[in-house]
């Protein structure tokens, strides 16, 4: 596994801004003042062979942002952008994992269901067997005791 530090948090796992809000939104209320980072999921690096190598931090990204440089800023806004939307791919990624180990544990519970019912089938066929020995017996001590 090839990683590089987390190049939106810069390796510290959490970040100040609330990763759900756009890259350009600048003023919320929360009464939380670090977040998980959204890009490294809070494990401060990322897999770049998984996640594919990032090569701008997002410290960079934002030097660009703030220069007078139109030009500049523009390219800024644009690598911005390509890091929240690689974050937000991650998310869905972790998300489309999460239902399928939701899809794998319902499968499981089916197969235990279908196996359970065999048992139950077993059991009851069991039981109606003991019912009419039991049968068997109460007559079999009625034909004694008329002796
Ligand atoms: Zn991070």
């Amino acid at each position: 596994m090839a990683t590089e530090l987390c190049p939106k948090c810069n390796g510290q796992g959490i970040v100040s801004k609330p990763p759900y809000l756009a890259g350009d939104i600048n003023e919320w209320s929360s009464s939380e003042s670090q977040f998980t980072c959204n890009l490294c999921n809070g494990k401060m690096v990322i897999d770049t062979e998984k996640d594919g190598a990032f090569t701008v931090p997002v410290h960079l990204a934002e030097a660009f942002r703030n220069s007078p440089y139109n030009k500049d800023a523009l390219r800024g806004d644009k690598l911005y952008w390509q890091l929240e939307a690689q974050a937000k791919q991650q998310e869905i990624e972790r998300l489309k994992d999460d239902i399928e180990s939701l899809n794998n544990g319902y499968a499981q519970l089916e197969e235990d269901r279908e196996r359970l019912k065999d048992v139950e089938i077993k059991v009851l066929a069991a039981l109606a067997e003991k019912d009419a020995e039991i049968e068997r017996l109460k007559e079999e001590i009625s034909f004694l005791s008329n002796f």
